[in-house]
């Protein structure tokens, strides 16, 4: 079975060819850390999170890297504003963060650089810049040199005149060309974030940071590159800009791979706009394998309209689902086969509501069987198709009482309780009875947070 996904630079669907077959690389644009996410956030991380186990089955390593980007403007505004440092902002944010995602049922990805960690990385990417020719200083700030790239603009294929009226940046006297965008600006030690650096003290470019990460964990050439459709112009197109001219014009990423929007009645929910349910709050509404199934519930590069009506009618399905699975609950399932026609939906470009529906023919099946033998094969089947996609893995009685989430936290607490009274084999008990069942805990300086393997 062969991988086809759409790569935005031939706007094509292709076949998936790994630079090297033994091992896939990946790369994802990570949140900005100084809020809540909402669901629109939390439509790559669940998109690529499939993607992530998809590409898992089918090749024997794989490699994701989403990173944190922990320096930025509206991180010291924040900072500022809630009277907090910015380390503690941005260590809070991404607790939250893990937190939120982790009930997505979304997988951790191997490496989760942050921008802060990569700050040499990123000077000695910009000096390899400036010693190419492509990129110059001016009044403190570094800046890329757009017609030093004969081929810049690949990605996005604008116009000269989109590429300066999209690049969005005020008419600086400092840059020479207005498409020019910064590498490396000036700040102030006031600002609370800054390093010394031999173009003087300050902050990174926002695009340079994904070029640095993604060569130290990926290396100069990798296979994906993914994020929503909102990066496309200019974040993707400068970072292949920076790191093809680092590289001598070496390929960055091979296939690129962009997530439509969640909308609010057909505008795009941002924090800008004030038209988003955070991921947080929706987790009062429903639990977040719900929020996991409407996700997934349309073609990832669709637009996809967010209603609380569609998030119920989500729960109501995995209500269906669970009391199939409760009906067979003491049946063992056998073997742990995907589905053919659910992987080959996914292989598709990650047909994921074509996948969804042939997790509804399997409950339709399952709950239609007679004999024991059939029942179990079709438990396995569905337990495990369902699993591909992130769903389906609490236990169906837990679930239907509501009770999946309450049930782990109330034993979370009961181990810190166990703790508190040096009863420490009671806590790793409680531990271990939880990573049998696949949760992991993780203890942090706010309390314990848990997330599924
Ligand atoms: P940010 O924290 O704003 O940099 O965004 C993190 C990720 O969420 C990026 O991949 C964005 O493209 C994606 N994203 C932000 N808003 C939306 C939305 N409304 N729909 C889909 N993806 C989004
Ligand atoms: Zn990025």
């Amino acid at each position: 079975m062969t991988l086809h996904i759409h790569n935005t630079l031939t706007r094509q669907k292709e076949v998936f060819e790994p630079l090297d077959p033994s091992h896939v690389r990946m790369y994802v644009c990570g949140p900005t850390v100084y809020d809540w996410a909402h669901i629109g956030n939390a439509r790559p991380v669940v998109v690529f999170d499939t993607l992530y186990r998809l590409l898992k089955r089918h090749y024997p390593k794989v490699t994701y890297v989403r990173n944190i980007t922990d320096v930025d403007d509206k991180i010291i505004a924040r900072a500022k504003e809630s009277n907090i440092s910015i380390k503690e902002l941005t260590l809070k944010t991404t607790e939250m963060f893990h937190q939120d995602m982790g009930k997505l049922n979304a997988l951790h990805p191997d490496f989760e650089p942050r921008a802060t960690d990569y700050i040499g990385p990123m000077i000695a990417l910009i000096e390899k810049l400036l010693a190419a020719g492509h990129a110059y200083e001016a009044e403190g700030h570094v800046l890329f040199s757009v017609p030093s790239m004969a081929d810049y603009g690949q990605l996005s294929r604008l116009s000269r005149k989109d590429l300066v009226a999209g690049a969005r940046v005020e008419v600086a006297p400092y840059k020479k060309d207005p498409a020019d965008f910064v590498l490396w600006k000036p700040a102030s030690e006031k600002d609370g974030q800054g390093w010394d650096s031999p173009f003087g003290f300050g902050r990174p470019g926002w695009h340079i940071e994904c070029s640095a990460m993604a060569e130290d964990r990926l290396g100069e050439t990798f296979d994906i590159h993914g994020g929503g459709l909102d990066l496309i112009f200019p974040h993707h197109e400068n970072e292949i800009a920076q790191s093809r001219c680092a590289h001598n014009g070496k390929p960055f990423a091979r296939y690129w791979v962009h997530n439509g929007f969640l909308v609010v009645n057909g505008e795009k929910m941002s924090k800008s706009l004030g038209n988003f349910y955070t991921v947080h709050e929706l987790l009062e509404h429903a639990p977040g394998e719900a929020l996991r199934l409407s996700l997934l519930g349309t073609h990832y590069r669709q637009p996809y309209d967010f209603t609380l009506e569609g998030l119920a009618q989500n729960k109501a399905t995995l209500d269906k689902w669970y009391s199939a699975l409760r009906q067979v609950k003491d049946i063992k399932a056998e073997s742990s086969i995907v589905d053919e026609a659910f992987e080959e939906a996914l292989l598709d470009d990650l047909n994921t509501p074509l996948a969804i529906s042939r997790l509804h023919e399997l409950v339709r099946l399952l709950n239609s069987a007679e004999d024991e033998k059939e029942k179990a094969q079709l438990k396995a089947c569905l337990l495990a198709s369902a699993n591909a996609m992130g769903l389906l893995q609490q236990d169906p009685e837990l679930w239907l009482q509501g009770q999946a989430d309450e049930a782990i936290e109330s034993q979370i607490n009961a181990r810190l309780e166990a703790r508190k009274a040096r009863n420490f084999a009671k806590a790793d008990e409680i531990r271990d009875a939880l990573a049998a069942q696949g949760i992991i805990l993780e203890d942090n300086a706010q309390g314990t947070t848990w997330r599924r393997m």
